[in-house]
């Protein structure tokens, strides 16, 4: 495994949820910390390493810490686990998969269980139903779970390995919603020459839960401009030929609009330029349900510009994703370019929006 894929493997593999995300700002302290890095945090987990520029402006790359999982909210008498969901999941996706429970001193495997298709009556098939679900640790009773160390209240998180597959451009791990851009955000961090403009390059908590983490590290960073990274939808994916138009393996997405957030027209242009510029092909989308953390930054302090760039990912809000190893590199390639081409005056213009309506 080469580098790229060892750092992407170590981000998704890393077991996060929404409002746990301290295993996640720990790795990216520590890859800060291995390059001499300056970097700064919020009060809730959320980390930037920062590259000081002699300028007036500065730029906010932030991807998200925190994965969605679930949270030990019961113990039965027979030792099965309740819980309930941090963040956004279908319950269709969620019978017979492979979980861990976080407890204070160790992680326990368990199965979210349920009854064999066998005897589901028509009815049942069409009723799956989160309340109804429990995990199973392999034990009989409250006591033997008890005992294990679990606790009401320790975080739940998918579990599935990094795997490289048949073609090898396809990586299959959990989370890469939204590890992607925290791996993102350090590769430009460490490989950005020259920077015009002061660059803070991180990842926020609490996404997955109203992307919560966005207002405090917007508070704390107060940036001239903002670019979030997180995931759009993949039309070449069965069944998802009608839900947008970003391809997977056909490059970064730049998201016109979401339910919180009309990406920046001016920024939006600028990015588009340095693409043509740079050679690398950009795809458009909009979302017209899901959000990303561009929206608080967005709308912060007086207002800043904010534009999202995503990457085309199957099966994202379940045990799995699927991620294009091509497009991950073009975003790096493109975001990279970005901040180089970036200086107080055309950020100004951008600010202005006087970028990109004849006056480039
Ligand atoms: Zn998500």
């Amino acid at each position: 495994m080469d580098k790229q894929l060892e750092l992407l493997k170590q981000m998704t593999d890393c077991n996060a949820p929404s409002g746990f995300e301290l295993p996640m700002t720990n790795l990216m302290q520590n890859l800060f910390d291995d390059l001499n890095i300056e970097s700064i945090r919020d009060n809730t987990g959320s980390i930037f390493g920062v590259r000081k520029a002699n300028s007036k402006h500065s730029l906010l790359l932030l991807g998200h810490l925190d994965e969605i999982g679930f949270m030990v909210t019961e113990i039965t008498k027979q030792g099965f686990i309740k819980f309930t969901n941090l963040g956004y999941w279908s319950p269709i996706v969620m019978t017979s998969q492979k979980v861990t429970i976080h407890t204070r001193d160790r992680d326990i495997r368990g199965v979210i269980g349920g009854k064999p298709p066998h005897v589901l009556s028509a009815d049942d098939r069409n009723k799956v139903n989160m309340d109804n679900m429990f995990i199973d640790i392999g034990t009989t009773s409250y006591e033997e779970t008890v005992a294990s160390g679990i606790r009401i209240g320790d975080c739940i998180t998918p579990y599935s390995e990094f795997e490289v597959m048949e073609n090898p451009n396809f990586l299959l791990a959990k989370a890469f919603d939204n590890r992607f851009g925290c791996a993102l955000a350090y590769e430009v961090l460490r490989d950005v020459k020259n920077p015009k403009i002061s660059l803070f390059s991180g990842a926020v908590t609490q996404e997955e839960t109203m992307s919560r983490g966005a207002k405090t590290a917007a508070n704390l960073v107060n940036p001239s401009l903002a670019i979030a990274l997180d995931v759009c939808f993949d039309a070449l994916t069965p069944g998802m030929e009608n839900e947008g138009n970003a391809k997977m393996g056909s490059g970064p997405v730049i998201i016109l609009s979401d339910a919180w957030n009309i990406g920046h027209v001016s920024l939006r242009q600028y990015i588009v330029d340095v693409a043509e510029r740079e050679g690398i092909k950009v795809q458009f989308d909009h979302l017209t349900g899901g959000y990303t953390d561009a929206g608080h930054v967005a709308q912060s302090n007086t207002g800043v510009p904010a534009v999202t760039i995503a990457v085309p990912t199957r099966y994202i809000h379940s045990n799995v994703s699927m991620m294009h190893r091509e497009d991950y590199q073009a975003a790096v390639d493109l975001v990279t370019a970005v901040v180089e081409g970036l200086c107080d005056g055309v950020v100004e213009k951008i600010i202005n929006q006087t970028y990109g309506f004849g006056s480039k």
